[in-house]
């Protein structure tokens, strides 16, 4: 999905910035701008007055790294205090919160917020519970089922025929900070009157946006919040949450699989538009609402593909 991103940096920043998309700059030159590069399929314009344009489909992500300076440099992630984060960040009692599914055609979107206590992380650590890029989808399953035996957690299944019928009005930014919230702001009350230390949001938009969108839903949550790109790395929470998250992605997958009676895949490649075509013939657009982000490309190449 396109997006569009402006932030407003330090001349420090944009110098750095322009430093650091060193090997991607573009030679058109556009008037009143410091620089224009490609990251991918991000497209940046820095202008003259600090204010920077993400373009492109992870617009929001490319952002982050600049807003709040919370990861001012890629190159620097080494050097002590790089973060926003308190020292010792890792060894505090903390809410992590993470979401799947925003960028898979088929399945819902989850997220999960949980909660570690201090007294938890050396068992969560003893267990196996890392980073959920590093395990296999049997392996995420089965951790599902011990953690979530262990420890509180909140996670909310944003199922594709909701997805579609409030997509329209909600950008996908819009409801991944709704459900973060609500998934946060339940959690927070089951567990009072304990509270954590803090809540660490693996970060998918800059902090200043998130901080729009919430302040415009019910029950927000709006103090001790911190926000970073990979948080499994900083908060074993945050490795806790996205392995909830991802298993209950891939249990709604299986369920799809079972309904239709064929495979439904992940992700947004030729596979998805595929069984998208499949659904159609069997039930038109209105079967493939119960399963598929219907505003995904997917969809008119499915419809292609289903001769429609
Ligand atoms: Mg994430």
């Amino acid at each position: 999905m396109a997006q569009n991103y402006v932030i407003k940096v330090t001349p420090a920043t944009l110098s750095k910035m322009k430093q650091h998309y060193q090997g991607q700059l573009l030679t058109k030159k556009v008037p009143y701008t410091v620089f224009t590069a490609k990251a991918g399929a991000t497209t940046i314009t820095a202008y003259q007055s600090g204010k920077v344009m993400f373009q492109g489909p992870a617009a929001s992500q490319e952002a982050a790294h600049w807003e709040g300076a919370l990861l001012p440099s890629k190159k620097k992630k080494t050097a002590a205090n790089n973060t926003a984060l308190p020292s010792n960040f890792s060894q505090w009692s903390v809410i992590g919160s993470d979401e799947v599914g925003n960028g898979s055609y088929f399945g819902p979107l989850t997220v999960c917020a949980a909660y570690v206590a201090k007294e938890m992380i050396a068992k969560l650590k003893a267990l196996g519970v890392r980073d959920s890029k590093e395990l296999t989808d049997p392996q995420i399953i089965q951790l599902s089922q011990v953690i979530k035996e262990l420890i509180p957690y909140k996670l909310l299944t944003l199922q594709p025929t909701k997805y579609n019928a409030i997509q329209p009005q909600y950008n996908a930014v819009h409801m991944k900070v709704a459900l973060h919230n609500q998934a946060i702001f339940l959690l927070l009350k089951e567990i009072a009157p304990e509270k954590p230390a803090n809540i660490l949001i693996d970060q998918f938009t800059p902090a200043a946006n998130y901080r729009k969108y919430v302040s415009g839903e019910a029950n927000q949550v709006a103090e001790k919040l911190f926000f970073i790109t990979k948080g499994e790395q900083y908060h074993i929470a945050v490795a806790a949450a996205s392995i909830l998250s991802r298993a209950a992605f891939l249990e709604e997958l299986v369920r799809a699989t079972q309904e239709l009676g064929f495979k439904v895949p992940s992700g947004a490649g030729a596979a998805a538009d595929q069984a998208g075509a499949k659904v159609l013939k069997k039930g038109g657009l209105a079967l493939l609402g119960q399963y598929a982000k219907l505003h995904f490309a997917n969809t008119e190449k499915a419809k292609k593909l289903a001769g429609m």
